[in-house]
């Protein structure tokens, strides 16, 4: 390569460099506004201090009254659009299609269909990340004086967001993933807890793969699903918003999950338990809003993972065999079932529930089990906790015992109703001092551990239902519910 090649290709590098400054610069220079129920394009602009006609052309939009709730309008801060930085990825939230996410990045269906190789463009689901372009290689530093310095990737972009009720800062810094001194900067807050409701604060930094491209259906403000992929045997949380009062109803996995809807009838929350043995997938999920304006659904597509809990293979000496007819099993879990099937809208649990005993955990909840030779047929469907016979058992939360009683598999059980569906049951027991209806405090004695039913040695055998399916306790005492 002679020396006129390389310094025409130093000032091609250069020449990248800037443009790619440039832009760094400009994307401050844009907002992104998502419309509110009853704001107008008129209202809108006189806000940003813009005519509507600036905002209708930065939008491609025709007919100015023709903007809906939940829009995302680009609001060009000095009268003129700025290209945004297009991210390398994005991440399906509730709600996208994949045209509504080919229009929010500039790109179109075909491509990324191409780039992601997908056989069915709707077939997307939430957590699924797609790629929005094409990987550019980046040019090779180049040796010349003075282009040493590196140019600074653009930081995101600005969002405004209105406080509903029950948010705090906080919540809504962890929501948008940013710091929250960086939201009281950019909004002069100094005392972090004085926001309300309705106030428009501005998110600097947004990642926009985080943030969702596509209108969430009249009445519904947010939409939130934890964790984004869910894990058979764990439970998942769906946090919601509504404009208005409104009531909710959640249909996955052929359940139909209970929403209990908070103070002013605009927030609103629901467990998703994920019974052990559903297979790896992606299963579609059912929101049907119903408010003063009617009624509204949301469908979309969410995946599910394995668990990965392993397998055990159990001995039980020849006076226990009896207990693994199929038909005694059946009927202790029918009879579970049916006690753990009902929801009590007082919710009597807050924050990660206590441990059942102080007593160490040695074998966990979910992995399949072989009896004395025999197939891999079923679950186990707690954790176990070694502790002498005596010690107490006490209640993980708060609630009111709905059994106490001595069944065939799991011995003297207690099962505690903690409220919007949740409960948790101890087995084993060899004293038990819990009688039905009585209302108990986390951490009252429930009765002590011992070696009933079916069990090889004194333990205690510890189960969270969270309506009619049992689930991982242990995430129950890592993570504060609801
Ligand atoms: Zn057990």
């Amino acid at each position: 390569m002679g020396t006129r090649m390389i310094r025409r290709l130093a000032l091609v590098v250069s020449a990248l460099l800037l443009v790619i400054s440039v832009v760094a610069q400009e994307t401050g220079g844009v907002t992104l506004h998502v419309v509110q129920r009853g704001e107008t394009l008129f209202s809108i602009a006189q806000r940003y201090g813009l005519t509507t006609e600036v905002i209708a052309r930065a939008n491609g939009i025709i007919n100015p009254s023709n903007i809906r709730a939940g829009d995302r309008l680009l609001i060009p801060l000095n009268g003129e659009v700025r290209e945004v930085e297009v991210p390398e990825t994005y991440t399906v939230q509730p709600a996208d299609n994949l045209q509504a996410i080919a229009t929010a990045f500039g790109t179109d269906v075909a491509t990324l269909v191409s780039l992601n190789g997908l056989d069915n463009p709707n077939a997307l689901f939430v957590g699924q990340v797609l790629t929005l372009r094409a990987p550019v290689s980046a040019p090779e530093s180049p040796s010349v004086p003075g282009e040493s310095e590196q140019v600074p990737a653009p930081s995101g972009i600005t969002v405004t967001h209105r406080v509903q009720g029950g948010e705090t800062l906080f919540s809504i810094a962890q929501r948008y993933g940013v710091a929250m001194t960086v939201i009281q900067e950019a909004n002069g807050i100094e005392d972090a807890s004085r926001i309300f409701s309705g106030q428009d604060l501005l998110i600097p930094g947004v990642q926009t793969d985080n943030t969702p491209v596509a209108a969430l259906p009249n009445g519904l403000v947010a939409l939130d699903l934890t964790p984004l992929v869910l894990v058979e045997g764990k439970t998942g949380r769906i946090r919601l918003t509504t404009a208005n009062t409104a009531t909710i109803a959640i249909a996955f996995l052929d359940q139909t999950i209970n929403v209990a809807t908070l103070d002013d009838g605009r927030a609103h929350v629901g467990f998703a338990p994920i019974p052990l043995g559903t297979a790896a997938g992606v299963y579609p999920m059912t929101v049907t809003v119903t408010d003063v304006n009617g009624v509204s659904t949301l469908a979309f597509n969410v995946q599910v993972r394995a668990g990965g809990y392993g397998a055990q293979y159990v001995t039980l000496p020849p006076d226990k065999l009896e207990l693994l007819t199929p038909a005694v099993e059946q009927n202790e879990m029918d009879l579970l079932r049916r006690v753990t099937a009902n929801y009590s809208a007082e919710r009597y649990f807050g924050g990660p529930m206590g441990l059942p005993a102080a007593a160490a955990m040695y074998s966990a909840f979910g992995a399949q089990r072989a009896y004395n030779g025999g197939a891999l047929d079923r679950y186990h469907s707690g954790a176990d906790f070694a502790g002498a016979p005596g010690t107490p058992v006490i209640a993980a939360a708060a609630g009111q015992v709905v059994l106490a009683d001595t069944l065939n598999i799991r011995g003297t059980t207690v099962v505690v109703d903690h409220g919007w569906g949740v409960y948790t049951l101890y087995a084993h027991l060899n004293e038990r001092y819990a009688t039905v209806g009585a209302f108990v405090q986390a951490g009252q004695p429930l009765g002590t551990i011992g070696a009933t039913g079916r069990a090889t040695g004194a333990h205690l055998h510890w189960e969270v239902w969270v309506r009619g399916t049992p689930v991982d306790p242990m995430q129950w005492v890592a993570e504060a519910f609801p």
